[in-house]
């Protein structure tokens, strides 16, 4: 059963959270492969039409596989937390078919033309383009300033009477910077803003948002709480529950980007070992971040768990670890990236992130190829810079890999 209080461990939750028992008696939730639900007879349709009777109607609409995934994340999401009254908190999550129709979904059920919102630099280059090309459009302008200036926040927003949504992304590409979510949101709140945060790197293992004052938390599915690489999802997560029923779940079902039973399905089994990922993943990261910063090939490494980033207290405010990603700068410049992925022999060159197997890419020749040098240098993507999502591999088999795919500069 759902243990809507809460009192189980986070890895208890990863695994029976959200779980309720089907009538055939099936120990975990089935693949829902219908499209649409049959009703007992006119007055039961009436009464789950009106609300009176829970029920499934349309597919679009929810899928019992899909529930037990919105459910499980908004358990993960409140885990550990009180609400204003000292109840565990209750949040809803609507399950969607990309991180992307997660955003339009949050970003569309609170905005309207001739209302701004306020952003930062290095989103997620979807999100990026989104806000840059497909928003202004529809009359929808974002002010960009950097958040780790509270200072310049404040008069932007009080500048602007039209900016009413707040969105953070923390950590974020690509150099893992990090910006205080917990005054972030209390000058969004203070000022009257919704305040979103995309926790997609960190996931709620690491750092949960709602410890703070924000509205809402989103995730692209798709990486770490999948974990396996199997599929694309996004989430929305709710504080507000009679607008997350109503008007975000009008949005959700009418923009059309939900999510499916087998997709569903993917991830309710991929949040299973999450907690325990996590741990691996994290550990390892910590432990590659190390040896490169005493490798002799490498200029930099940026990973929030090594003192020498910049972020490194604010990540220890908010996070448990400095996470799974890190990027690192090799001396030598684009040449030396190509070279370093063309020599590895274990980890996987691609793009994403947040899976088993360690993923690394050398975003100067893929990622970033289109983009201007000059523009790419301002978003610290260096010519040899490389992107890692560290894997649960055995460690000693990751560092061997990386260790031998370096290229030493002769002195
Ligand atoms: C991948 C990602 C997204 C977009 O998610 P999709 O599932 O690819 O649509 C949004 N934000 C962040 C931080 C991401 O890493």
């Amino acid at each position: 059963m759902a243990d809507k209080n809460n009192s189980l461990g986070f890895d208890t939750t990863c695994i029976r959270g959200g779980h309720t028992q089907e009538s055939n008696r099936a120990h975990l939730t089935p693949i829902y492969a219908s499209s649409t639900y049959t009703f007992d007879n006119a007055e039961q349709a009436i009464a789950v039409f009106k609300g009176q009777e829970e029920g499934y109607i349309y597919g679009r609409w929810g899928n019992p596989t899909v529930t037990e995934a919105e459910e499980k994340i908004a358990l993960l999401e409140a885990y550990g937390i009180k609400d204003k009254n000292g109840e565990p908190l209750q949040l809803k999550a609507l399950l969607h078919a990309s991180g992307m129709a997660a955003m339009c979904t949050m970003l569309l059920g609170n905005i309207k033309a001739g209302q701004k919102i306020i952003t930062h630099y290095s989103l997620y280059g979807g999100t990026h383009e989104l806000v840059e090309k497909i928003l202004p459009d529809l009359g929808i302008e974002a002010m960009i300033v950097d958040f780790h200036d509270l200072e310049k926040v404040e008069e932007a927003i009080k500048a602007d009477k039209s900016i009413s949504l707040m969105h953070i992304e923390t950590p974020a590409n690509p150099t893992l910077q990090c910006v205080d979510l917990e005054a972030l949101a209390a000058l969004g709140k203070r000022c009257g803003l919704t305040v979103c945060v995309d926790n997609t790197f960190a996931t709620p293992y690491l750092q949960q948002p709602f410890r703070y004052d924000v509205d809402y938390v989103m995730h692209s599915t798709t990486k770490f709480l999948n974990g396996h690489g199997t599929l694309i999802g996004g989430v929305v997560i709710g504080r507000d529950i009679e607008k997350m029923s109503k008007g975000i779940t009008k949005t959700h079902r009418l923009l059309g980007g939900n999510s499916n039973a087998f997709e569903a399905f993917l991830l309710v089994n991929g949040l299973r070992t999450f907690g325990l990922r996590m741990d691996r993943h994290c550990s390892n990261a910590q432990r590659v971040a190390e040896f490169l910063q005493g490798n002799a090939g490498v200029e930099k490494v940026n990973y929030l768990g090594l003192v020498s980033h910049p972020d490194h207290a604010t990540c220890k405010k908010q996070m448990k670890n400095g996470g799974a990603m890190l990027s690192f700068e090799l001396k030598g410049g684009f040449d030396a990236g190509v070279n370093f992925i063309n020599k590895l022999k274990m980890c996987t060159n691609a793009v994403s992130l947040g899976t088993c197997d360690t993923l690394v890419c050398h975003a100067a020749s893929t990622t970033h190829l289109g983009v201007a040098r000059e523009q790419r240098l301002a978003f610290g993507i260096t010519d040899g810079l490389i992107r890692m999502s560290v894997g649960i591999e055995n460690i000693e088999d990751i560092i061997n890999d990386l260790q031998q795919a370096i290229t030493t500069p002769k002195p």
